[in-house]
């Protein structure tokens, strides 16, 4: 009990309010982009060929979506080829991804869509519209919702928008900048236009690729590493101290940490991070 409040009383760890201030915003954003110097995830600078893109990194990982696209593309390398292919020949192209004809299904779709549209498998038009116009035609899409319209126009046509993903969603929650409203994996629509408005606009690429990063790396859905985390100076969920503030060792402590922290693989991390012999 002495050592919980020897840490939650301590100057460095941020308080829910600090959490929630602009400067620590630009504070995380400072630290994030100095450590993945925003890696883009292999995003593509055409929409269309990103929209396709995104829907095959659906439910898979980085890996395994790439290899899907890329067996798309050597099967289809024109979108005019394929936007007459079959749904049975797109779900074949793209079956190691996983939900292939749900996806397929989505791709003819939306090339339907487009070719009404615009009269040819593309989307360049969008480049000279607004951002309001161009969203609200993503979003008439098949299966397209905010997430993956603020994608595309984030990656393809260079908008100020922030896409709120899952790892997005889990980093912000527990840096405190916002209060959830459901408790699921990506937030409601409403959340994530409360969340774009956070991140000054010429921030909202940086950020958006390096808590992608730091998700995958460190800030993890059931097991963050907040030993090691590059944010945990300046997380208000860090159940850990800096290295030297007490000795040479961090302290932690199983019950200051998040709830996501409170798992076996958790505990084992901070179990070897040594308490100082004054708290023992
Ligand atoms: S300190 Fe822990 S909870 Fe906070 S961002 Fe890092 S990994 Fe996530």
């Amino acid at each position: 009990m002495l050592l919980v409040s020897a840490i939650a009383s301590t100057p460095n760890r941020p308080s829910n309010m600090r959490g929630r201030s602009p400067k620590h915003l630009l504070e995380v954003a400072d630290v994030l982009r100095r450590r993945y110097r925003d890696f883009n995830h292999y995003n593509l600078t055409d929409p269309l060929d990103e929209l396709i893109f995104i829907i095959c990194s659906t439910r898979t990982t980085e890996r395994g979506y790439r290899d899907t696209y890329r067996a798309l593309r050597q099967r289809f390398p024109t979108n005019g080829g394929l936007s007459i292919a079959s749904v049975a020949e797109i779900t074949e192209a793209i079956r190691q991804g996983g939900l292939s004809r749900k996806k397929a299904l989505q791709i003819q779709g939306i090339f339907g869509v487009v070719q009404s549209r615009f009269g040819r498998p593309t989307l360049d038009e969008l480049r000279s519209w607004s951002d309001a116009d161009c969203e609200g035609f993503l979003l008439q899409l098949p299966g397209v919702g905010k997430k993956v319209a603020r994608c595309v126009m984030l990656y393809a046509l260079g908008r100020y928008v922030f896409p709120v993903d899952e790892n997005c969603w889990r980093v912000s929650s527990r840096l405190g900048w916002i209060r959830r409203t459901r408790r699921n994996r990506s937030g409601s629509p409403r959340d994530e236009d409360r969340l774009q408005s956070k991140p000054p606009p010429r921030l909202r690429y940086s950020l958006h690729v390096n808590m992608i990063s730091l998700g995958r790396e460190f800030c993890s859905p059931n097991n963050p590493n907040c030993v090691e985390c590059p944010l945990n100076s300046l997380c208000p969920e860090i159940g850990t101290r800096r290295m030297g503030e007490m000795g040479s060792v961090a302290v932690s402590i199983a019950n200051a940490v998040p709830e996501k922290c409170q798992n076996g693989a958790g505990k084992e991390r901070l179990a070897l991070h040594r308490m100082p012999s004054t708290f023992e």
